[in-house]
């Protein structure tokens, strides 16, 4: 009989595959998989019809090897301890995948969001981040939540203001939390950054021609069928650029259902349409797919599961066609169905790699904040007249006229969202080639070796601490 794992013996399962392969003191690697603190709280609010009610919330901080530790906030009705746990402990080591110095931490509120106005909403948030104020689980050097599923800039904005309001004066207030409004100290590119991110690593897992050839695939993205599972933040922006990217996007699945077409579906078109019908079945010219669930096991290339943990189990993964899987969620694929689908050869690209280009960019707002100047404010027109100059030495030298929209494109210097994007998409492509220069090292998974990568980094940060000399 098959036991149950919970998600962070499922988490700990795929570190102590990893582990293995590293030459580390067992009590150490304990330590590593440990989550270190955990906060547990309980807070009334007032709902608009005048009742009270009682909200469970969490925030946990899995490794504080380095400051402050990072992680998102979670609204649905399915959080609970295991699982805030679990997310906190992928951050550990999603952040040393990448080089974000940042220890791992997640947190969680139990409600369906739905079922709350906006002020409740916002009562609920501003509650939430006064007691992680009162037990110092937040702070630009503590502890730095950011948006996750049913969460977004909005409820960051009520937790920065908050904690602004209660630590009058402090200079780097605004650095408690990522994932804000641009205009109350976000950074452009964070909205999309995780979803960028998804394509950033896909496109580069594809450019391996190996890689393509061993599952029958051409090299590179270009016409490659595509099924993304969640229309969220992380589902549409990975959907949206993988478009761009000259992929075809076939198959969309949402909570009410799936749909399916072969030829391609228009994203925006999609959109429009759940937002008038309030669902995406009956898109014209797609076949509607229920339970929704059955979208992910369609013909495709590739699949991005990018709507929550444990959708793809022991029970579905021999039915799955894709013969790459983008992790765009966190834990969407369980351990055991990871061995089903890594005996199909299917290619997996991990949540600990794939999904963190919102924490590099939240790293990158956190860093703005800290400087309180934002990127290129300095550079920008000293950088166009240097190109300016330079493009007049080629006019002199070539005897060529360049026009004036030539000049102003090729001298155009770097705003704040071009340097992000480019941070994103060199921590992306770098950080691909370190796992996969690791899985060929070990012969081992994608998933394992990035967290054989983390678990060396993270040794690393201990031994810098003198812990472990
Ligand atoms: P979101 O709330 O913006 O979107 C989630 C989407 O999934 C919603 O459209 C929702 O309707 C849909 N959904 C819910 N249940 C579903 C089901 N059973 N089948 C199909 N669709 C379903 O959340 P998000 O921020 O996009 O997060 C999605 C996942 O990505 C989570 O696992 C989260 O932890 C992870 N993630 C998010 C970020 C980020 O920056 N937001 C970063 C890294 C990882």
């Amino acid at each position: 009989m098959s036991h149950a794992y919970s998600f962070t013996e499922q988490v700990n399962r795929q570190f102590d595959r990893a582990a293995v392969f590293t030459p580390h003191d067992a009590g150490l690697l304990e330590q590593i998989k440990r989550c270190n603190a955990v906060y547990r709280v309980a807070f009334p609010v007032r709902r608009d019809d005048g009742s009270v009610e009682v909200i469970e919330a969490w925030r946990a901080e899995h490794s504080q090897h380095k400051l402050p530790t990072k992680g998102g906030i979670r609204y649905s009705l399915g959080v609970n301890e295991d699982e805030v746990m679990a997310l906190a402990a992928l951050m550990s080591y999603k952040c040393a995948v990448v080089d974000v110095p940042f220890g791992g931490s997640k947190g969680g509120i139990r409600i369906n969001r739905a079922h709350y106005s906006d002020g409740e909403l916002e009562r609920i948030t501003r509650r939430y981040t006064f007691e992680l104020i009162r037990k110092n689980f937040i702070g630009p050097g503590v502890d730095v939540p950011a948006p996750d599923f049913g969460s977004g800039e909005r409820e960051m904005a009520w937790i920065a203001d908050t904690y602004q309001a209660i630590t009058a004066g402090e200079l780097n207030a605004l650095a408690c939390v990522t994932g804000k409004p641009v205009g109350q100290g976000g950074i452009r590119g964070r909205r999309e950054a995780t979803g960028r991110g998804v394509y950033f690593g896909i496109r580069e897992a594809c450019r391996f021609g190996d890689d393509m050839r061993a599952r029958g695939l051409s090299t590179g993205l270009g016409g490659k069928r595509v099924i993304v599972q969640g229309l969220g933040n992380v589902g549409f922006h990975a959907a949206k650029f993988l478009v761009e990217g000259g992929a075809v996007l076939v198959g969309i699945a949402e909570y009410e259902g799936g749909i399916y077409a072969p030829d391609g579906l228009d994203l925006d078109a999609v959109v429009a349409h759940r937002a008038e019908n309030g669902s995406i079945l009956d898109y014209p010219g797609a076949e509607n797919i229920t339970p929704s669930i059955r979208t992910l096991e369609m013909d495709c290339d590739i699949l991005v599961p990018a709507a929550l943990e444990n959708q793809i189990t022991a029970e579905n993964a021999g039915r799955i066609q894709a013969k790459i899987i983008g992790e765009g969620a966190n834990g969407p694929v369980t351990a055991d169905a990871d061995t089903i689908l890594l005996d199909k050869n299917v290619l997996i690209i991990p949540d600990t790699y794939l999904n963190a280009g919102g924490v590099t960019v939240s790293y990158f707002e956190w860093l703005k904040n800290l400087s309180h100047v934002r990127f290129g404010r300095m550079e920008k027109r000293f950088e166009e007249g240097a190109y300016r100059k330079l493009l007049h030495a080629v006019e002199n030298v070539t005897a060529h006229h360049f026009s004036e929209d030539e000049v102003s494109v090729f001298t155009r210097g770097a705003a704040e969202e071009d340097l992000v994007n480019s941070g994103l998409e060199e921590t992306m492509v770098g950080s691909y080639n370190q796992i996969r220069e690791a899985q060929v090292r070990h012969g081992c998974d994608l998933r394992t070796a990035a967290y054989v990568t983390a678990i060396n980094k993270i040794v690393a940060a201990y031994g810098s601490l003198g812990l472990f000399p």
